[in-house]
């Protein structure tokens, strides 16, 4: 199968199952594991931060980010569409008490930081506090400009408010710009990481800050059912994709690229090609006849979301040649519908 949902799909490859196998472990509620500790320890050093804390989910790791930065009552600026707002169930709202100040994302995957700067509301008893501004990199696959960040981030500072990065493919946006990921992430008061999507780690996320912070969070953790025991066998996973799967994102970018190339021009799809920085093509067609494309890709042994917007995933388990079978897969249906 040719799985286009999502960068979350990929499977431990032989090499990391032998890295999680010998793993060395210990309690991680007690603070006895190592391979845990080696991987917050290298997150922390390779974002540029204090310290880092080892999360099930990237949900719960943006989460408990949140709760650190802001009191119950107290506000936070995100994107419409941001993760945070749109997608963890409003975790936010229900069990941190925290008030969202969704706002829409400009074309490139911005806040544009004159509209955050209208939202933050006044001190006054009529309002909710403003605390923290939350943005994301990549947003949608769309690799926010370094220059922007440098700039949000003293914008926030200016108005005293903390930042926060939901970086769940922040290695993505890092590959594309070719800088290091600790040029992007250390310009942030807290950073969410993901191991489980283009990294091909089976499950987890990392949280990084300063130190007292990361001190509140792993209270906050503990609170939210995230602390967990013999987690090294999944720590380990992590530092192999580390050490193996950051540089090779470039593939994955160049059979997006690929792939919209190759779709571009077909009756009934559109597409642009120039819109795809990093490893995901977004395309639209009729409503419709998705369920028919979805069937005779289907057929052909690719999986794709059904939805006439649609959004294409490359990762670790899609290779060059994978793309040319979706490419023919693609012509093969819109030269008949
Ligand atoms: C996947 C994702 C997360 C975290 O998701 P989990 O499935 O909980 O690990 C957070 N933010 C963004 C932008 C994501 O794509």
């Amino acid at each position: 199968m040719i799985d286009l949902r999502s960068d979350t799909v990929t499977r431990p490859t032989a090499a990391m199952r032998e890295r999680m196998a010998a793993a060395e472990v210990g309690d991680d509620v007690f603070g006895d594991d190592p391979t845990v500790r080696r991987l917050q320890e290298r997150l922390a050093e390779m974002t540029g931060h204090e310290a880092g804390l080892f999360f099930p989910s990237g949900t719960q790791s943006n989460l408990a980010g949140l709760m650190a930065h802001c009191a119950r009552g107290e506000e936070f600026v995100i994107g419409a569409v941001g993760h945070s707002f749109k997608y963890e169930a409003g975790g936010a709202a229900v069990l941190g008490s925290l008030w969202p100040q969704p706002l829409e994302y400009e074309p490139d995957g911005s806040l544009d930081l004159k509209k955050v700067a209208a939202l933050i509301k006044p001190d006054d008893a009529h309002f909710a506090r403003t605390r923290l501004l939350v943005l994301e990199n990549t947003q949608n696959g769309r690799v926010l400009p370094l220059s922007y960040i440098e700039e949000a981030a003293a914008f926030a500072r200016g108005r005293g408010l903390a930042i926060h990065l939901d970086g769940a493919r922040v290695f993505n946006a890092a590959v594309q710009l070719g800088v290091p990921v600790g040029a992007i992430a250390r310009r942030f008061d807290s950073v969410s990481l993901c191991l489980s999507k283009g990294l091909g780690a089976p499950v987890g996320s990392v949280l990084v800050g300063r130190k007292d912070f990361i001190a509140r969070v792993h209270r906050i953790r503990k609170m939210l059912g995230g602390g967990m025991r013999q987690a090294g066998v999944l720590a380990a996973a992590g530092l192999y994709a580390l050490e193996h799967h950051v540089a090779r994102l470039a593939e994955d970018h160049a059979n997006a690229r690929t792939l919209a190339e190759g779709l571009v021009g077909l009756p009934g799809l559109k597409l642009d090609p120039a819109l795809v920085q990093t490893n995901m093509v977004f395309a639209s067609m009729a409503p419709e006849k998705v369920d028919a494309l979805t069937q005779h890709l289907q057929q052909a042994g690719i999986v794709i979301l059904p939805n006439p917007n649609l959004r294409l995933v490359t990762h670790l388990d899609v290779s060059r040649k994978d793309v040319d079978a979706v490419i023919a897969a693609f012509h093969g249906f819109f030269a008949h519908a």
